[in-house]
């Protein structure tokens, strides 16, 4: 055993080193001690594989102070998207309207009429607070909210289906992002599926033949984040409730992205809206709160009255619940539904997937002429055309083109580049393309830009090692 190492200090020692003990006053002990630990531990293993290296206490005591900050700052942080994404599901999804914002602290900060109802005086459901204003909006008779989509087709399936039979086209079993899989999510409900059809052709005789005794429900799940192009052929929600219907069985849509209002007004495609699919006849369908309708994490289901009240007695139910914060945002958001110019302003990602290509031409010119003063020698900046996407799984061919900040850095590699940028406390995640890091203004939120600015300028200028 080398001197080197048995001179190493102990935490009883480190810790009433003056560096150290001014940690204390404003982190946790506890901390602080781990936080030592690991780095005496570290200092050990350096010096095992190098004991020509000397290391210090105060070498020591500085990494203290690092590894302790990062442990204490928050692992759940903001971060610059500049990707381009609007609904990005790595990044959050939709961020909040400002009254929805207002919904949920209002919410967070004190009691609550969540499951009170004030008239009478005594117990209430919280479901009855958003469930008139999504029949409203959408025509449905009756709403549950629980806590994602795919928590909603589980729920729905373990009602209606559990040792029955569901029947999915072949061209329909989708894959969301890995973890929701309709034949997973449907193998968990506890029912069977009876797939039918082809990829790229399922026809309406196909889900006839496939009906027997055991057949509880017909599902159709919206394609959200592929098409198959070509020959193809499928059954509307139309034919399949019709079908359904005249054999005694339900009809259900899992929508994906569930749209409120119509896409085509943000000059987007038309995905069919909530409302449309009801119109269909389908008995149920369900969406996420958080893609295209730019609200909470939650999910949507709506229905006639009898089914929506089967779903709502199952007691898998209880452990899908919405908390009251997601109710609070929901229904702020919802309330902006109500006026669809005012939901096209307000809520961000309606804002962000209509934002006109002037707007961007703007902003992008604005980002690019700071840049380009402030980088200097070290990037090339400028304005090129490109193309954004909604995400979230929904419309997955609508490219939404608009300018770019396009920076090519002179010095470093542009992956150098991205990870140091992802690495600051406020992360940066842009797109790289060729040997250029592109920043589209389009998901850059106006709060983000002083920061945007910052980490750019401290990143590119920083001298490489
Ligand atoms: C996104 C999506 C889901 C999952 O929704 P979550 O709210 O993320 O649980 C399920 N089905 C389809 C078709 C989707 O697009």
């Amino acid at each position: 055993m080398s001197d080197k190492l048995r001179a190493l200090p102990a935490v009883g020692d480190l810790i009433h080193h003056p560096d150290v003990a001014a940690m204390v006053e404003h982190l946790p002990r506890s901390l602080v001690v781990d936080a030592l630990r690991a780095e005496i531990d570290a200092a050990r293993e350096r010096l095992k594989n190098d004991l020509a290296i000397e290391i210090t206490e105060a070498d020591i005591a500085a990494g203290v102070q690092q590894r302790a900050c990062a442990m204490a700052a928050p692992k759940l942080k903001r971060v610059i998207n500049a990707t381009g994404v609007v609904v990005h599901t790595n990044l959050g999804r939709s961020p909040l309207a400002k009254t929805a914002i207002e919904a949920v602290v209002t919410a967070a900060k004190g009691y609550s009429n969540l499951e009170y109802d004030l008239a009478a005086g005594r117990r209430g459901s919280r479901y009855a607070l958003v469930e008139e204003l999504l029949c409203e909006l959408t025509g449905a008779e009756a709403a549950l909210v629980v806590n994602n989509n795919a928590a909603a087709v589980m729920l729905a399936l373990s009602a209606f289906a559990r040792g029955r039979e569901v029947v999915v086209s072949r061209g329909e079993l989708v894959e969301i992002g890995g973890s929701f899989r309709i034949p997973a999510v449907l193998a968990e409900s506890g029912a069977r599926l009876v797939e039918v059809g082809t990829t790229n052709r399922t026809h309406r005789k196909d889900f006839e033949q496939a009906i027997g005794e055991h057949t509880a429900v017909l599902l159709k799940v919206h394609t959200s984040n592929y098409h198959i192009l070509g020959f193809t052929e499928s059954v509307s929600g139309a034919d399949l409730a019709t079908l359904a219907h005249a054999r005694g069985l339900l009809a259900f849509e899992d929508l994906g992205s569930g749209s409120m209002l119509n896409t085509a007004s943000l000059g987007l495609p038309h995905e069919p809206t909530v409302a449309e699919a009801l119109q269909e006849g389908l008995d149920l369908v369900t969406f996420s709160g958080d893609k295209l309708l730019g609200g909470p994490q939650a999910g949507v289901l709506l229905g006639g009255k009898k089914i929506i009240g089967t779903i709502a007695e199952n007691p898998l139910h209880r452990a899908l619940r919405v908390d009251k914060m997601t109710l609070a945002a929901l229904e702020a958001t919802l309330q902006l539904y109500r006026d669809p110019q005012r939901a096209m302003r307000e809520i961000p990602t309606l804002r962000m997937l209509g934002a006109k290509n002037e707007t961007l031409r703007r902003r992008a010119r604005t980002i690019a002429q700071a840049l380009a003063a402030a980088l200097g020698k070290h990037a090339k900046v400028s304005v090129v055309k490109s193309h954004g996407q909604v995400g979230g799984g929904a419309l997955p061919f609508a490219e939404l083109a608009g300018p770019v900040v396009a920076i090519a850095p002179k010095h470093l590699s542009v992956d150098r580049v991205a990870s140091r940028l992802r690495a600051r406390a406020v992360p940066v995640i842009a797109r790289i393309e060729r040997d250029r890091l592109l920043l589209d203004p389009r998901t850059i939120l106006d709060g983000d830009r002083r920061d945007l600015h910052i980490a750019l300028v401290e990143t590119l200028t920083e001298e490489t090692p």
